[in-house]
């Protein structure tokens, strides 16, 4: 018996490299319908806003169950804009999550308001209610929750909050196109919605690319006019705005993307559970901690971050690269501990769950092509890291019938 498992152990093969996200093998699937989409766009050689744009805003705006889609630059502007719209600028305070991409928390001081950071739930990492609560000030103006690698931030305490004390709430939803909560959308469950068309979000553009989505007519025109440098029409400016506009070579690829995003969205899902089922197969369950999904959302997992226990998130990642599987930190350090939030005088400790979050997760690779074969090669690469894989392979051995194996 002992033999056997060395014999096993010593033989086990390299499991085959698997990228981070693989967006050829993507676009290979649709490359004639983007072609089309491009190429109809050089024929008219509108390349600004136009009816593409409009087209696009037209096709998005009922996906995320919203009266109104504007499209605009990329993320970061769509947040931006979005404060601008709300008139939030210099000795407002803006709440949100210091466990986020970094635009989330620069759009507000863009802005001129300050950033206040709460902790984090970690069960879920989004923007923890209580925390949002103790934070509330006279100066606070808007509640900016993320809906972090997918999953929507928990709402409903929050829209009680913004109700008691007359705040917005401008949705970072740049990870979560077509994520609910209770059954309603991401994008619709605040003031405004702000989405990414970054190459690598669920419904990524062929470069830079951006969405605010809003139920409220004034607010949505206020949008529109704000992306345009504040024009009103016929160079009347009411307001100063920026350049922010969508291009219609965007636009175009992205209604391609968006006739394909539902079936998209459902593989990552499949993936997100496959590895629930891997991870408790190859006798991973006691070293990692699988994303956890609150009972009312829909995830759509942009990202598949996992927590690794007892310290191992290091030694896991350098195994990781070793075997020539992608992996990477979202995010290694959060946003309350950055060099050019300094002034702000948040110190090591502030928010526990966060830095705890940074220093303990790992995403692995979890884009909708991905398949069963390189999700069994992502764990079997995991339980060789973490020094797994000998003893699941004693274990697997001595089950079979010996009868069997005489045979
Ligand atoms: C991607 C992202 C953004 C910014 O979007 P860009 O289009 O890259 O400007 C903002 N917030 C979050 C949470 C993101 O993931």
């Amino acid at each position: 018996m002992s033999r056997s498992i060395l014999t096993m152990s010593g033989h086990s093969p390299s499991p085959a490299p698997v990228p981070m996200i693989d967006l050829v093998e993507q676009y290979e699937t649709i490359r004639d319908e983007i072609h089309e989409a491009v190429n109809r766009v050089f024929a008219t050689q509108r390349f600004v806003l136009g009816d593409e744009v409009a087209d696009f805003e037209e096709e998005a705006a009922p996906y995320c169950d919203a009266r109104y889609a504007i499209g605009c630059a990329s993320g970061s502007d769509a947040l931006l804009l979005s404060l601008m719209a709300l008139e939030i600028g210099p000795g407002d305070e803006v709440i949100t999550s210091p466990y986020t991409f970094f635009a989330t928390a620069s759009s507000i001081t863009r802005c001129g308001a300050t950033p206040v950071f709460v902790d984090i739930d970690p069960a879920t990492y989004n923007l923890d209610p209580a925390a949002v609560e103790a934070a509330i000030t006279p100066q606070t103006r808007a509640i900016m929750p993320v809906h972090l690698f997918g999953q929507c931030a928990d709402m409903q305490p929050l829209w009680r909050l913004s109700v008691r004390h007359s705040l917005a709430i401008v949705e970072d939803a740049a990870q979560a196109i077509g994520a609910t909560y209770s059954g309603r959308k991401a994008g619709v469950l605040g003031t405004v919605g702000c989405f990414s068309f970054f190459p690598t979000k669920n419904l990524g553009g062929a470069g830079d690319g951006g969405m605010i989505t809003s139920d409220d007519a004034d607010l949505a025109r206020r949008l529109r006019r704000l992306r345009v440098h504040g024009d009103a029409g016929r160079y009347q400016h009411r307001e100063v705005g920026i350049n922010s506009r969508l291009d219609a070579l965007q636009a175009a690829v992205l209604r391609v993307k968006l006739r394909h995003l539902p079936d998209w969205t459902r593989q990552r899902q499949e993936n997100a559970a496959r590895y629930v089922h891997l991870v408790d197969a190859h006798g991973l369950s006691d070293y990692l901690e699988t994303p956890g999904c609150a009972p009312e959302n829909e995830h759509v997992y942009n990202q598949y971050v996992v927590r690794v226990r007892d310290g191992q998130r290091d030694s896991l990642i350098e195994g990781l690269r070793a075997q020539e599987i992608g992996c990477a930190i979202y995010y290694p350090q959060p946003l309350h501990l950055q060099e050019c939030f300094a002034s702000l005088d948040y110190c090591e400790g502030d928010l526990p769950e966060a830095e705890r979050a940074a220093a303990e997760t790992v995403a692995l690779p979890i884009y909708s092509e991905l398949g069963e074969a390189r999700q069994e090669s992502v764990v079997r690469a995991m339980a060789e890291a973490l020094g797994v894989s000998r003893n699941l392979r004693a274990r697997s051995i001595s089950l079979p019938d010996p009868e069997k194996r005489a045979a």
